[in-house]
C-alpha cells in the first residue's frame, strides 16, 4: 500500500514508526502496569506531527489520506495498542470539530488539541446502552442560551484525562434517533464528574472510565451537531473508526508474528531451532496469510473512504476480519513461543487482551455481521434482524 502514498505521506508513516520505536515500545509495558499514559506523550506525539495528521489543512492539519492514516495507526499499535487507540479517539474528536464545528469552536479548541494539551473523547455508549445507539438516554434539556445535560456515559476512552468531550445526547426521548444531538462538554464544566478508572483484561493505559453529567450547563456555542443529525453523524464517523481498528489489529498481529519468528529461529529444542518443525512453520504461515488478508481488507476500506464513499460494508468486513485474525493469530504466536510468550516484556499478552477488546469497540463483531447482512439482503427486499 505504501507505494500509493505521496512522499509527504510516506514521511508521516516513517515519523509514526520512529515515534513508536523511540517513545512507545520501550515504555508500553510500564504504562500498562501504571494504568496510565504520561500526559506529556500527547505533546510529544504533537511534536512528531501525529495529532493533526488527518485534520484539514485550513486548521493546521496535514490532511493525509485514510490509507496513510491507517498505516500510521498500524505502526503505532505494533508498539502500543493503548496509545494508538487513545490517539485515534483524540484525533477523531478533533477532526469532527474541524469538519463540523463553528469557526468559534475551531479557533478556541483546536490549537490546544493539535498541541496535545487538551485531549478529546467520544461519548456515545452508556451503562445501559451499547450496540443500539438510538436508545441513548443521556438527556439534554433546552434552556435559555444552551442546554442542561443529565445522564451517564460509559466506556469513555481517554475519559480520565479528556477535557473536550464530544457527547451524544437525547434532546427529546419521544423522537428516538431524530432527537439525538452532539454537544462539546469541556472538562471544567460544572456538573461533570468522572468515575474510577476501569479495571479490565488490558488496555488500561487508554484511560477508560464512566463520565457523569448532573445538571451540567452547556452553552449553545458548544453545540457541535444539531438535533436530528447526531445519530447519522455518529454512524458516519464510526465507519472510519472501524477501519482504524482493523489497522490497529494489523499492527498488533504483525508485531506478534515478528516476535514469534525471531524467538523461534533462536530457541533450540531437540537439537534444532523450534522453527525447523514444519507444524510450527505452517501455524505461522497461516498467521501470515491472515495478516495479509487483514491488510488488504483494511486498505480496501481506506481506499473506499478516500474515494469519498461511505464505506459502510467495506469497513465492516475489514474490522470483522482483522479483529478475528488478530485474536487467533496472536494466540498462535504466543503458543509458538512457549511460556516465554507470556512474559510482560514480550508484548503478546497486551496485544492479545487488546485484540479481544477490539472485537467490541466501535461496534461488536456481531454488529459488523448485521451491517454486512443488511447489504446482502437489501437487493432481495429484506432487512437484517
Ligand atoms: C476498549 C474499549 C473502548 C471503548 N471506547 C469507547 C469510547 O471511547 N466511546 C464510546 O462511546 N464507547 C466506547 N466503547 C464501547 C463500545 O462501543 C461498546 O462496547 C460496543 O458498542 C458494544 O456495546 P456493549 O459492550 O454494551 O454490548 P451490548 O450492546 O450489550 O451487546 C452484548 C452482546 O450482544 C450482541 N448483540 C447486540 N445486539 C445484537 C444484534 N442485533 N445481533 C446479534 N448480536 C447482538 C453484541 O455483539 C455483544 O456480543 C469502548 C469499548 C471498549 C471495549
Amino acid at each position: 500500500m505504501d507505494n500509493e502514498l505521496r512522499q509527504s505521506e510516506k514521511d508521516a508513516v516513517a515519523r509514526a514508526a520512529a515515534f513508536a520505536d523511540d517513545r512507545l515500545r520501550p515504555h508500553a509495558a510500564a504504562w500498562e502496569r501504571a494504568r496510565a499514559l504520561p500526559p506529556e506523550v500527547f505533546e510529544s506525539a504533537a511534536d512528531a506531527g501525529l495529532t493533526a495528521a488527518i485534520l484539514p489543512v485550513e486548521v493546521g492539519g496535514d490532511a493525509v489520506s485514510m490509507q496513510c492514516a491507517a498505516r500510521m495507526a498500524e505502526v503505532l499499535a505494533a508498539a502500543d495498542f493503548a496509545f494508538a487507540f487513545a490517539l485515534k479517539v483524540h484525533a477523531n474528536a478533533a477532526n469532527a470539530i474541524a469538519r463540523r464545528g463553528t469557526d468559534e469552536q475551531r479557533h478556541r479548541l483546536l490549537p490546544e488539541m493539535i498541541d496535545g494539551r487538551r485531549i478529546g473523547a467520544f461519548c456515545l455508549t452508556e451503562p445501559g446502552v451499547g450496540s443500539d445507539a438510538t436508545a441513548i438516554t443521556c438527556r439534554a434539556a433546552p434552556e435559555t442560551g444552551g442546554w442542561t445535560v443529565s445522564g451517564d456515559k460509559a466506556w469513555v476512552t481517554n475519559g480520565v484525562i479528556a477535557d473536550v468531550m464530544s457527547v451524544y445526547v437525547q434532546t427529546d426521548p419521544e423522537a428516538g434517533w431524530r432527537g439525538i444531538a452532539n454537544l462539546l462538554i469541556e472538562g471544567d464544566f460544572t456538573g461533570l464528574s468522572r468515575g474510577e478508572p476501569y479495571s479490565m483484561i488490558g488496555g488500561h493505559a487508554a484511560g477508560l472510565c464512566d463520565v457523569h453529567f448532573d445538571g451540567c450547563r452547556v452553552p449553545e456555542t458548544n453545540l457541535l451537531i444539531p438535533v436530528g443529525e447526531g445519530f447519522k453523524a455518529a454512524m458516519a464517523g464510526i465507519n472510519m473508526a472501524r477501519m482504524f481498528v482493523a489497522a490497529i489489529c494489523c499492527g498488533m498481529l504483525s508485531d506478534s508474528l515478528e516476535r514469534a519468528l525471531t524467538y523461534g529461529a533462536e530457541r533450540m529444542a531437540f537439537g534444532r531451532p523450534i522453527l525447523a518443525n514444519q507444524g510450527l512453520q505452517w501455524e505461522l504461515a497461516d498467521v501470515a496469510t491472515d495478516l495479509e488478508a487483514s491488510r488488504r481488507l483494511t486498505e480496501h476500506a481506506a481506499r473506499t473512504l478516500d474515494a469519498g464513499e461511505p464505506g459502510i460494508t467495506e469497513c465492516a468486513h475489514a474490522k470483522k476480519f482483522a479483529t478475528g485474525a488478530a485474536l487467533r493469530g496472536i494466540a498462535a504466536c504466543m503458543q509458538a513461543m512457549g511460556a516465554a510468550g507470556l512474559r510482560d516484556g514480550e508484548a503478546l499478552g497486551r496485544h492479545l487482551a487488546a485484540a479481544k477488546m477490539c472485537e467490541f469497540l466501535d461496534g461488536t463483531t456481531q454488529i459488523q455481521n448485521v451491517v454486512i447482512s443488511r447489504a446482502l439482503l437489501r437487493p432481495h427486499g429484506l432487512d437484517a434482524s
